[in-house]
């Protein structure tokens, strides 16, 4: 036997004891020194020789939530397998729907929204290919049989072609029902057009939860998330949320660079006081994203970077991803702001993201599909900008560079670079549209591993304090 090479601790000297976590079993355990000392026994070449009765008991207990192994081979082995499990699930199918590219934001950060003549060019779904997207996904639930279908609502802004929206939540919802399928929908939105209507609506289909963008308190949010006019918008988002907090799941989420994460404690202790605070799912933060350099129209932007325009860490797409819960929790962030605001959030209540359970994310999953609005397939949405990208087409056409693109993506495996970092489980290598963007190679590592980091002492915190009430 051998201590799991996915084992991560971090020393309690208030305590005189260590919390210790496996990152593949999900084990999470405050034990004393001793115990602690007795699986570095086991870190040698040979295990010891002799244990007491006790010592058996303990490392019994150890290998059963998965820090003692039989040995690196046999752990390697089921970390593939454990991957491909994920690759080829057939549990849920998941399609996100890009309904429009177009967007009534004109934020300063993102180059979808309405600046200039962008949005007359943008791309819109129309109902014609809104019918061939639910022929396929119905082709898609007859094929896997699965217990759930989660279908995300993205765009640009997907309230603006509600028609599609609707549509494919009605007729999706109808061909659930006849397969025996749970639905679930997703919204991702600026907030802007939410209504009660909406909701109510959606809620008919399956609406699972709605996430918002909020990027900083009210007058930091007017500045970044204007309208094209310069108007503010957070009033009227907020006065939406408000309206239809009690109808669906709301989560906020957010957008930071260095010059506004400081104003994020004010958004949080501004929504503490809403009379919808406890309604709120989750409340969770990341760092704006922006390119590196300037890049054709209708490109997802991706590159966070400082007030200076300097890129900081590893970055990702807007919002789109896992569904309203972990809606790409596994984007990447400036690490040290992200712990600061994640701490913040906790601190006042809000359900928000560890920082550790991150991934892997969809884009390791074979079943989770990204549609463009021109029935265009991607591997996430983090690449649905990005034609050449595409790794097929819902009518089924060959192109060779699809063809192309569907075979780099089917040999992602960047994880396998990380060797023997204990956070593979839950990081996977990392976000892949940062990679690809950042350092021009999608196979390779992104890593933030002191995001990890922190996000465990976090979890070690937040288990001592259960020990404490307990
Ligand atoms: S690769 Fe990045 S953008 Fe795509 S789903 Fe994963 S974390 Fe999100
Ligand atoms: S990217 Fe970094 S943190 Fe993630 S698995 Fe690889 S080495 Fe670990």
């Amino acid at each position: 036997m051998q201590p799991s090479m996915f084992n991560v601790r971090v020393p309690l000297p208030e305590r005189n004891e260590v919390f210790l976590m496996n990152t593949f079993t999900d084990a999470q355990i405050v034990v004393s020194p001793d115990v602690v000392a007795l699986l570095d026994r086991f870190g040698g070449d040979d295990a010891p020789a002799f244990l007491s009765a006790e010592e058996r008991s303990t490392v019994d207990e150890l290998a059963e939530h998965g820090f003692l192994v039989t040995d690196r081979d046999h752990e390697r082995h089921e970390l593939e397998t454990y991957f491909r499990n994920i690759r080829e699930s057939t549990d849920q199918l998941r399609v996100t729907v890009l309904t429009t590219l177009q967007c009534n934001f004109a934020c300063d950060y993102c180059i979808q929204g309405d600046h200039g003549d962008y949005n007359k060019h943008a791309a819109k779904m129309s109902m014609e290919t809104a019918a061939r997207v639910a022929e396929w996904t119905e082709s898609r639930l007859d094929a896997l049989r699965p217990q759930t279908f989660a279908l995300t609502l993205f765009g640009g802004e997907p309230l603006l072609n509600l028609p599609v929206a609707y549509y494919l939540a009605e007729r999706l919802r109808a061909s659930c029902d006849a397969r025996g399928v749970r639905m679930l929908i997703n919204l991702i939105t600026n907030g802007l057009l939410l209504t009660r209507e909406v909701v109510t609506r959606l809620n008919a289909c399956g609406l699972n939860g709605v996430k918002i963008t909020l990027d900083g308190d009210r007058d930091t949010h007017n500045r970044m998330r204007p309208l094209r006019g310069g108007q503010g918008t957070f009033d009227r988002i907020i006065q939406n949320v408000r309206d239809v907090a009690h109808l669906t799941r709301i989560s906020i989420g957010g957008n930071f660079d260095m010059e506004t994460a400081d104003s994020y404690p004010a958004l949080l202790d501004f929504l503490r006081d809403q009379e919808f605070a406890d309604k709120l799912a989750r409340v969770s933060f990341k760092p704006v994203i922006r390119e590196a350099q300037p890049a054709a129209k209708g490109l997802i932007p991706l590159t966070a970077v400082s007030a200076e325009g300097k890129p900081l860490n590893g970055a990702c797409m807007t919002s789109a991803g896992t569904g309203v819960n972990r809606v790409c929790d596994t984007c990447n962030f400036v690490d040290e702001k992200m712990a600061f605001l994640r701490e913040e959030t906790k601190k006042r209540g809000f359900s928000t993201v560890d920082g550790v359970h991150m991934g892997p994310c969809e884009i390791h999953k074979e079943n989770a599909h990204t549609v463009g609005p021109d029935g265009s397939l991607f591997a996430c949405p983090g690449f649905a900008g990005e034609a050449l990208q595409s790794i097929g087409h819902i009518d089924g056409r060959q192109d060779d560079y699809r063809s192309q693109a569907l075979r780099q993506f089917e040999r992602l495996a960047a994880w396998k670079q990380c060797q023997d970092c204990a956070f593979i489980p839950v990081c996977a290598g990392g976000c892949t549209v940062a990679a690809h963007n950042e350092l021009g190679d999608m196979h390779a590592p992104n890593c933030h591993k002191t995001s990890f980091e922190a996000g465990l002492v976090a979890l070690a915190q937040d288990a001592v304090r259960e020990l404490v009430l307990a």
